[in-house]
């Protein structure tokens, strides 16, 4: 196959900072090059930024905080621009796509689906502040409280390659939504969806300073890093692996921030045999193979009754087979390139240390016609057992591995043998079994008989190494929100030490 290199008609001529409203380099000049995934050349430079570059970042942030109309405007004003925001997003939805898939390697069909995502993450939080109701409690004759429900400052957006554009909308969203103003660091890998936000602020009419932007790398010294410790950064929201989020929660501890995470996962999907086979074989080839497995919600573990694990393994490694590889520019295509070379290379180890662990019923290597880039045949390890490194540990790739049970009790010993606990997918026709299969499975959301849909209004986050906190609907609104609580006085003032005043 020929493997095109063509690149979206707008690529800009390099991708910068965006400080106080401004398209800016790095002070030190500093810059790094961005890969195809399909080729792995160099497609474009972007600006890599530092301490002094986050400085000025969150200085603009700050100032337009402090001084800025941003944080004073009424909800409905704010929810206008919001909306605004999302109108552009979906009109700007194909290009938008196009710059991602080529900068990601997602296949251009799923990429469009992220697309209108972010667009909705928009339009949600602006649906929500509007309606936004605070507590307000009373006693009577005597004292009512009322909650005084603030934003908090300058919030520190770090972001992960993985559905850039739509993760980067699902943090900035509530973060402006409620009245305060960002620096968003997007993931080194992926920056060029990013490089769209300030035109699309700018024309939704964005007070400038609310929305700040530096890229680069994330380790110490470089922007994620000096974002994690700037002290006029009070809120950090991160999505990525768990490692990172242990050394952010321990940066950002002489601070006491406010932390949200969103982090790795190794999520079972458990088929119980009474469940509806060929509903399950679809879901959990989509579970893990859509977005090129690099999906945090990904069901990597299938575990499945023995009674009807070889059948079970045998359709899934014939469907797994079928699954179409192909360029991310091709709407035909259900699995493109990964995301960058080292991944690439990350995944493949894991694949050679499957084969030493498991049975290799399908996939397994680099698939025809694809001789450069990062392309992985769709993987189905089989007779996996609970040690294996590729039970335990996220390959965040098209790989999965199978293993069988033999009881309730084993599947849910199983389910829970990872340090993670992001997600679980439960397949089973007894209503009763899957009701307290998921009280009883250790992760943050459960989908039953279902694959992975989201309703925004719901809590979405992980327990164990897979999170801290909840995003999504109000928790959102709560975490990107101070609420002080006022006291009124109704009555007369009495002191407990001194008597009646
Ligand atoms: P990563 O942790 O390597 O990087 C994420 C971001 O953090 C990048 O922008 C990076 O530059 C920055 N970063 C790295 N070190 C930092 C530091 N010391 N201080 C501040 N910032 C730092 O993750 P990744 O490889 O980009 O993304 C994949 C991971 O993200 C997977 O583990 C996946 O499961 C997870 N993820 C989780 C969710 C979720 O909602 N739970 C969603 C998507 C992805």
């Amino acid at each position: 196959m020929t493997q095109s290199t063509t690149s979206p008609a707008d690529l800009p001529e390099k991708i910068r900072h965006y400080i106080g409203g401004e398209f800016v380099d790095s002070i030190d000049g500093g810059e790094f090059d961005v890969l195809n995934p399909v080729t792995n050349e160099p497609y474009i430079k972007a600006a890599s930024g530092k301490k002094a570059d986050i400085e000025a970042a969150v200085a603009a942030a700050k100032s337009a905080f402090d001084e800025g109309p941003w944080p004073r405007m009424l909800p409905r004003e704010r929810a206008r621009i919001l909306n605004k925001i999302a109108d552009i997003v979906e009109s700007r939805k194909d290009e938008l796509a196009a710059m991602e898939s080529f900068d990601s390697g997602l296949p251009i069909t799923q990429a469009k689906g992220q697309a209108a995502r972010a667009a909705e993450n928009f339009r949600f939080f602006a649906d929500l502040i509007v309606a936004q109701v605070d507590d307000a409690f009373k006693v009577p004759g005597r004292q009512a409280n009322y909650v005084n429900r603030k934003p908090i400052g300058v919030a520190g957006l770090i972001t992960p390659w993985n559905t850039p554009f739509m993760l980067e909308s699902w943090k900035l969203g509530p973060a402006i939504a409620t009245g305060n103003t960002v620096v968003l660091k997007p993931a080194e890998f992926t920056p060029l969806s990013a490089s769209l936000w300030p035109g699309i602020f700018e024309e939704a009419g964005l007070p400038t300073g609310v929305f700040n932007m530096v890229n680069g790398f994330g380790e110490e010294g470089f922007a994620g890093d000096s974002l994690v410790k700037h002290p006029d950064v009070p809120l950090i929201s991160f999505t990525g692996e768990s490692k990172t989020g242990q050394t952010i929660f321990a940066n950002a501890a002489p601070w006491l921030k406010g932390l949200s995470m969103e982090l790795g996962g190794k999520s079972p999907a458990v088929v119980f045999a009474d469940a509806d086979i060929e509903a399950a074989v679809n879901a959990t080839i989509f579970g893990v193979f859509s977005l090129n497995g690099e999906r945090c919600t990904a069901g990597s573990r299938i575990l499945v009754e023995q009674s009807i694990y070889d059948e079970f393994v045998e359709r899934y490694a014939a469907q797994a087979k079928r699954v179409k590889v192909g360029l991310p520019s091709d709407p035909a295509t259900e699995v493109a390139a990964l995301v960058h070379p080292e991944h690439y290379e990350k995944v493949m180890s894991y694949v050679e240390i499957g084969k030493s662990e498991a049975r290799l019923v399908a996939g397994g290597r680099r698939p025809e016609g694809f001789e450069t880039g990062n392309f992985v045949q769709p993987t189905v390890f089989a007779d996996v057992k609970p040690d294996a490194r590729i039970f335990q540990e996220e390959i965040f790739g098209p790989v999965v591995a199978i293993t069988p049970f033999s009881s309730d009790e084993e599947a849910l010993e199983l389910a829970n043998n990872t340090k993670y606990g992001l997600a679980a997918y439960i397949w089973t026709s007894d209503l009763k079994r899957a009701h307290n299969f998921s009280q009883a499975v250790e992760s943050g959301m459960v989908w039953l008989n279902s694959n992975n849909v989201r309703d925004l209004r719901t809590p979405f986050g992980g327990v164990k190494a897979s999170g801290l906190g909840h995003e999504g609907g109000y928790r959102s609104i709560d975490f990107y929100t101070e609420q002080q609580s006022v006291h009124i006085n109704l009555g007369e003032v009495h002191n407990p030490v001194f008597g009646k005043q």
